[in-house]
């Protein structure tokens, strides 16, 4: 009882740019964690580790519309907000940061984020405009809270790199990347996952071994390129799925690559409606 009690009185709901403004302004070396909620434990990993690093621990959740490249994909996005803010009180977080779009979009400053030939690649080829709502909403995010450090997955490995350019460009805060946390079957954990069905998630476990597997074999191999194309073929067919991407590049620039060396597997694909994406 005395410990819920403590909890409830530790963590402190903001609402608004009002509230967040009174509440951090004399604050120092605060760890920030963006989210669109549904929370589960790989955002808990970053949380624990602002938790570890930082003064004071404030966690934003926010579904963010810009960055939907699909209407009904936002719509169907998975929502839990009394889960969520069970979870952080659990974790003692200091402050939760739950804005309304008026908070984070004001009319008066418009932002425009372009990205270059480089950047459109994978997820920005795939999902046009969606880099730049993230850029775009984290730059604002960052601007309001103006956190220390920002921790972030590797799960979403090119949102991590693109944001670390940008924000650390602007801003005095710093990205912490933070590595993707699996389940017990090595699926990668991610709000969607909850938008599929059992067989769906067995089959996305199945991938993800899969791949686990694929990589490590791939060290001792010269002919990446073939043996990835092949994959993606062998893919498709087997677990009958689209495919948006299925690449090695680079884990520092994201350029393509045909040695393993410092590289990860990424992929983008769809089992029904449901996107998903990982590396490896
Ligand atoms: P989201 O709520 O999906 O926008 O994710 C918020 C943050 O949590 C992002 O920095 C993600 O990269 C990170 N994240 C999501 N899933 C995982 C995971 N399985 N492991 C580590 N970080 C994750």
């Amino acid at each position: 009882m005395f410990y819920l009690l403590k909890c409830f009185i530790q963590m402190k709901i903001l609402l608004n740019n009002i509230d967040l403004n009174e509440a951090l302004f004399d604050i120092s070396n605060i760890g920030f964690v963006p989210t669109m909620g549904s929370l589960h434990n790989g955002h808990i990993s970053l949380i624990k580790k602002s938790l570890k690093l930082s003064n004071k621990t404030i966690v934003s959740i926010f579904v963010n519309p810009k960055q939907f490249n699909n209407k009904e994909d936002f719509k169907k996005y998975p929502r839990n907000i009394k889960k969520d803010l069970k979870i952080l009180k659990k974790l003692q977080v200091d402050f939760v940061y739950l804005p309304k779009i008026k908070d984070i979009y004001k009319a008066k400053n418009r932002i425009k984020i372009k990205l270059n030939k480089h950047d459109k690649i994978m997820c920005a080829k795939y999902r046009k405009g969606h880099f730049e709502g993230v850029i775009e909403i984290m730059t604002r995010l960052t601007k309001i809270v103006n956190p220390s450090k920002i921790f972030m997955g590797e799960k979403d490995l090119q949102q991590l790199l693109l944001v670390k350019r940008f924000v650390e460009k602007n801003f005095n805060s710093k990205i912490i990347s933070c590595k993707t946390i699996r389940d017990k079957n090595k699926l990668a954990l991610s709000s969607r996952n909850t938008l599929l069905k059992k067989d769906d998630l067995s089959k996305a476990s199945k991938i993800a071994k899969n791949l686990l597997i694929f990589k490590k074999k791939l060290s001792n191999n010269k002919n990446l390129k073939d043996l990835i194309f092949m994959k993606k073929n062998e893919l498709k067919k087997k677990y009958d799925i689209k495919i948006d991407y299925l690449e090695l590049r680079d884990a520092k620039k994201l350029r393509l690559t045909n040695k393993i060396k410092n590289a990860k597997i990424f992929i983008a694909y769809y089992i029904k409606k449901v996107r998903l994406i990982d590396n490896f």
